[in-house]
């Protein structure tokens, strides 16, 4: 994982998210929506979870045929669903509303 320069906090890790989720901690807005965990596998077992909308999970569940789990293991659509996210500070993250 990687490092972002955080406004309120200076350097920390970053969380990649989704676009939503990344909108609402940036402008420090109550989460008024449900969130979801997505499990990414890159290659062989680099595993990494990212907390997600419940707007995008529904797209990644039509666009993958995924099942209840929200879990992409496809190296191509893994990567695909990478480019996606947003990165975030870390503690504003877990200073949102997200839980
Ligand atoms: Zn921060």
């Amino acid at each position: 994982m990687g490092m972002i320069e955080c406004p309120k906090h200076g350097n920390q890790g970053l969380s990649l998210v989704s676009p939503k989720i990344a909108e609402y901690i940036l402008n420090k807005i109550p989460f008024d929506f449900g969130t979801e965990q997505l499990l990414l596998e890159i290659d062989t077992g680099l595993k990494s979870i990212h907390p997600i909308d419940e707007t995008f999970a529904e797209t990644l569940r039509k666009r993958y045929g995924l099942k209840e789990k929200l879990e992409v293991s496809d190296n191509e659509e893994a990567f695909e669903v990478l480019s996606e996210l947003k990165p975030v500070c870390e503690v504003c993250l877990n200073d949102s509303s997200f839980v």
